[in-house]
């Protein structure tokens, strides 16, 4: 029950709330949108990002040591940007779903050592954090970078238990690279996390805590013994300013990589951007990047499981993390794991009211769908919450969005994020594909 209204009153006050209550698809439009050029008052800007950039490139040549598989890409956790013509296509014939721009997908699902957007901002955070140690610890001062395979601090981070919680993916990011640096980890996982993500985080060294509850259940529990340990640092998902800043910093890999195609983005030539949410940070984030170095010629729109629409309700109702999807009688309950959150980030939510331009919801049939769809047409292969993004340029056409702000569709360059899936094992691939 809500802890504040009943449904009937919830719904008199916010209309937009009937469909979302019923578990309908829909399309929500943000009426707080703010332009860029207005003082918009955020707790992070763009100066932070250049520092996280020259921070993250500080600890490249680490990366590189500790994890072969980013050495292609000099110690950077990069993922390329393909153009999907054929998917595109597809969904026109197949879908009635006139996408007349160009399309392409953000591959995080191949991102190196952890297989999911989760990167960016968990090795982001956890970096951030065993710098700080070996600053205090009197090993390097702060505009250097320290050895973080020293065996001394090594033996310093080993006194540290980094504590997080997660549906799968967060946990195998942080698990990963808190092991890897000698700290010990703590994940603890909520019902919905897979066997298989368990398992790898085993074999990474971290230690895995089940809960019987969901996401709100794991992260809370997480969060107050993790707390309650002098020499713990719990990386919160629900109010993290890192993760977001770690996130964020795909604004510039994206600004590199269209710069190589030789795409220019200006008022008349926009960027769509369709990102899978659960708390909102990693979209948020990705979305707080772009809007920075692209200003109101990026227009982000967020995709959200009809049965998990955390941020949704959040922004619809104006009491963000106040509420739960779970105060609507809505059941949190998908095969999206990577979206399977009632609640939404605090600090994530309160720059999302003002540069979404809008979220829409999906349902697990259709998720499963563009998964097969996207493997038949361009043979990758992602999540299924990776996928929710996909579907965002055929359901923008039919909005009328394009004719309210005066944009012409062929114009219009879209991204679909594609958060998650390189690590998903082979028989479950089958399973997926299969459907
Ligand atoms: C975590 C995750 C998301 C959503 O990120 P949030 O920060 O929770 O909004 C999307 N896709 C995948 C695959 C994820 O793991």
């Amino acid at each position: 029950m809500s802890p504040f209204r009943n449904l009937a009153e919830w719904i008199r006050l916010y209309p937009e709330m009937e469909p979302v209550i019923k578990m309908s698809p829909v399309f929500w439009f943000n009426s707080r949108l703010k332009s860029m050029e207005t003082d918009l008052s955020l707790p992070l800007r763009r100066m932070d990002m250049e520092r996280g950039r020259d921070f993250l490139e500080k600890y490249a040549s680490y990366i590189a040591e500790v994890f072969p598989s980013t050495r292609p890409l000099g110690g950077h956790i990069q993922s390329p940007l393909r153009e999907i013509n054929r998917f595109k296509f597809f969904e026109n014939e197949k879908h009635g779903a006139q996408i007349e721009g160009r399309m392409f997908l953000k591959c995080d699902s191949d991102l190196a050592v952890a297989g999911s957007i989760k990167a960016r901002g968990g090795f982001f955070e956890v970096l951030q954090f065993a710098h700080k140690l070996a600053v205090k610890g009197g090993f390097i001062k702060d505009e250097e970078a320290a050895k973080f395979s020293l065996p001394e601090l090594m033996k310093l981070f080993s006194k540290y238990t980094i504590g997080v919680g997660s549906t799968g993916n967060l946990g195998l990011s942080i698990g990963i690279i808190s092991a890897k640096l000698g700290f010990k980890v703590n994940v603890y996982m909520s019902n919905d996390a897979k066997e298989w993500k368990k398992n790898l985080l085993r074999d990474a060294g971290a230690n895995v805590i089940e809960e019987e509850g969901d996401f709100g259940v794991a992260i809370t529990k997480g969060r107050n013994e993790t707390l309650s340990n002098p020499y713990g640092y719990f990386v919160d998902d629900e109010n993290s300013s890192k993760l977001f800043l770690g996130y964020s910093l795909a604004g510039f890999e994206i600004q590199q990589q269209l710069d190589e195609l030789g795409i220019k983005i200006d008022k008349e030539h926009p960027l769509f951007v369709y990102s899978p949410c659960g708390v909102g940070g990693s979209p948020g984030g990705v979305m707080f990047g772009l809007k920075n170095i692209f200003g109101d010629s990026v227009h982000c729109f967020f995709a959200e499981p009809t049965h998990s629409p955390a941020v949704l309700t959040g922004l619809i109702t104006g009491k963000r993390e106040k509420v739960s999807v779970h105060d609507f009688g809505i059941d949190n309950i998908t095969e999206a794991d990577g979206l399977a959150v009632g609640r939404p980030s605090a600090f994530a939510s309160s720059i999302i009211d003002k540069l979404v331009s809008g979220i829409y919801t999906v349902e697990d049939e259709v998720l499963f769908r563009l998964l097969k769809d996207l493997f038949e047409t361009e043979n990758i292969f992602v999540e299924p919450s990776a996928t929710a993004g996909m579907i965002g340029p055929g359901l923008i056409q039919k909005s009328g969005y394009f004719s309210k702000h005066n944009i012409n569709p062929l114009n219009v360059t879209h991204i679909a994020w594609a958060t998650g899936g390189s690590l998903v094992p082979e028989n479950l691939r089958v399973s997926f594909l299969k459907g």
